[in-house]
Formats: structure tokens, C-alpha cells, sequence
């Protein structure tokens, strides 16, 4: 029987490191986990950054289409952020979930409370920048917004940090390393819990369990 995968939502003001922590964790993963982790591709109307690929980073559209998409119910969730729109698509989101794979979205607090409503049993993340003037640093050291897009972004993190006690779990990127340890042990803390092991560990249990006399050799 396959164990259905976890969701987990990430959300932080732009630059607080969401994309750079989740890209880490999946190389992370991929070196000692079993179990296949990966992140939701969002569809958005907003234009590609150099380097960002369609498919990859997003699946980029035009307006039309995304409000093709909205009328056709094909999102959990959407939201206008920044002036553009991002959303989740329903039917990729579940058929990984199916397959036992974690998925992450990596989407706005509007985005999170959203898809609390229609998930219940979503695990929301909340990455917290360690200053306002380090956040401010990030946006610009990323080199890929311009100096009003930056300012847009750094006018719109107080929104985004305002809903911080919305989320199951806080983790403030400081140091690297740590954060990304933080959020390993979340991820890890889900695994384990006991409705994921009893289907994960059915077989031990219905040996440890059985009346039958351990047989020996
Ligand atoms: P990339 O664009 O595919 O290289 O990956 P990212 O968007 O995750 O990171 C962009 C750049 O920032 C890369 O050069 C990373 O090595 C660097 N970077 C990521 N995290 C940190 C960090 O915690 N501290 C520092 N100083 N650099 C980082
Ligand atoms: P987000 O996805 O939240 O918008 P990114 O992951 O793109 O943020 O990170 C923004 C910038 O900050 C990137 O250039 C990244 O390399 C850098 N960064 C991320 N975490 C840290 C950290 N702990 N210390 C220093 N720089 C960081
Ligand atoms: P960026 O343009 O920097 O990639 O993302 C801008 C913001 O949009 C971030 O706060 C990010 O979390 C959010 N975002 C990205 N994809 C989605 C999505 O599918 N839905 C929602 N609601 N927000 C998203």
C-alpha cells in the first residue's frame, strides 16, 4: 500500500530564502531519503527572470489563460501577488500526493489559506528573514529585480509577515545551514508521525503483532 505523500507550504516575504532552503532540502533528500520529495510548479502570468525556465520554475501564461484556468476550476489555490497572478494546479498536486511523494508550494500567505481550508492536514511553514535590512540585501544581492520591483517587494513584506502566527511552524533564515536543519526536522517530524507509520510500517506491526510463536531455527 502506497503512503500517501505530505503537504507542506512554505511562505515568507520575497527574499527571505523559500526557493534557495527547498532546492537545498530536495538535493538533501535525494542523497538520504527513500522517500521522493517535490516542489509544486505554479502557474503565473508574471514575465521570466533570466535563467527561469517554463515548466521548470513556473509554468509562465498569459492572463487570458489563467483566467481559462480559474473558470475551469484547475487551481487549489490562486492569488494576485505583486501585480501578477500565481496559482496551484489541482489535478498535479494530487496525483503526486498519490504516489506517495511530499510536495511542496512554495506560495503567498494568501495562497496558504487557501488550501488550509481544502487541506486540512497540510503542514504550513513560515521562513522568516533575520532583518528587514537583510531581507532588503537578499532581494538586491539575487540580482534579478529591479530597483522598483525591489522596493514593491520590500513594501509588500510587512503584509506577508503580518500573518506569521497563521503558520504551524517559524523558522528564521539566519544562518543557512541551521534553517535548512529547522526545516528538515519538520519534515522529518511529519514522517513519523503515527498515522504515516502505521501504514508505512503495516507489515512490522502485523508481525509483532500476531499470536504466532517466533519460530526458531
Ligand atoms: P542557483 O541560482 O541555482 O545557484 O540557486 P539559488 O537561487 O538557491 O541561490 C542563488 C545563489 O545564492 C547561489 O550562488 C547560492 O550558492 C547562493 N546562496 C544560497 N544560499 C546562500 C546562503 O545561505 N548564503 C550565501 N552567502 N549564499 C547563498
Ligand atoms: P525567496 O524564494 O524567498 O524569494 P531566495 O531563495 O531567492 O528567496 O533567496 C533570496 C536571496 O538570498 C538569494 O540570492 C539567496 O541566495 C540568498 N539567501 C538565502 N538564504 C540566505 C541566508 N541564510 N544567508 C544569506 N543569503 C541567503
Ligand atoms: P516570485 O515572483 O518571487 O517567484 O514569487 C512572488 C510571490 O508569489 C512569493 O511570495 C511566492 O510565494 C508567491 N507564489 C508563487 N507561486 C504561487 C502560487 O501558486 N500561489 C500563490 N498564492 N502564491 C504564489
Amino acid at each position: 500500500m502506497i503512503v500517501p505523500g505530505n503537504l507542506f507550504i512554505l511562505s515568507a516575504p520575497s527574499g527571505a530564502g523559500k526557493s534557495s532552503l527547498i532546492k537545498a532540502l530536495l538535493k538533501q533528500d535525494k542523497q538520504t531519503s527513500a522517500r521522493a520529495m517535490q516542489v509544486s510548479v505554479s502557474h503565473t502570468t508574471r514575465d521570466a527572470r533570466p535563467g527561469e525556465n517554463n515548466g521548470e520554475h513556473y509554468h509562465f501564461v498569459s492572463v487570458t489563460e489563467f483566467k481559462k484556468q480559474i473558470n475551469n476550476h484547475a487551481f487549489y489555490e490562486y492569488a494576485e501577488v505583486f501585480g501578477n497572478y500565481y496559482g496551484t494546479s489541482a489535478a498535479a498536486i494530487d496525483a503526486q500526493l498519490a504516489q506517495g511523494i511530499d510536495v511542496f508550494l512554495d506560495i503567498d500567505w494568501q495562497g496558504a489559506q487557501q488550501v488550509r481550508m481544502k487541506k486540512p492536514n497540510v503542514t504550513t511553514i513560515f521562513i522568516s528573514p533575520p532583518s528587514k535590512e537583510e531581507l532588503e540585501s537578499r532581494l538586491r544581492s539575487r540580482g534579478q529585480d529591479s530597483d522598483e520591483v525591489i522596493a514593491s517587494r520590500m513594501a509588500q513584506s510587512q503584509a506577508e509577515c503580518s500573518h506569521y502566527h497563521e503558520f504551524d511552524y517559524i523558522i528564521v533564515n539566519d544562518n543557512f545551514d541551521q534553517a535548512l536543519l529547522d526545516l528538515t526536522t519538520v519534515v522529518n517530524n511529519q514522517r513519523l508521525k503515527c498515522r504515516q507509520q502505521t501504514i508505512a510500517q503495516q507489515e512490522l506491526f502485523s508481525t509483532l503483532l500476531n499470536n504466532e510463536a517466533t519460530k526458531t531455527a
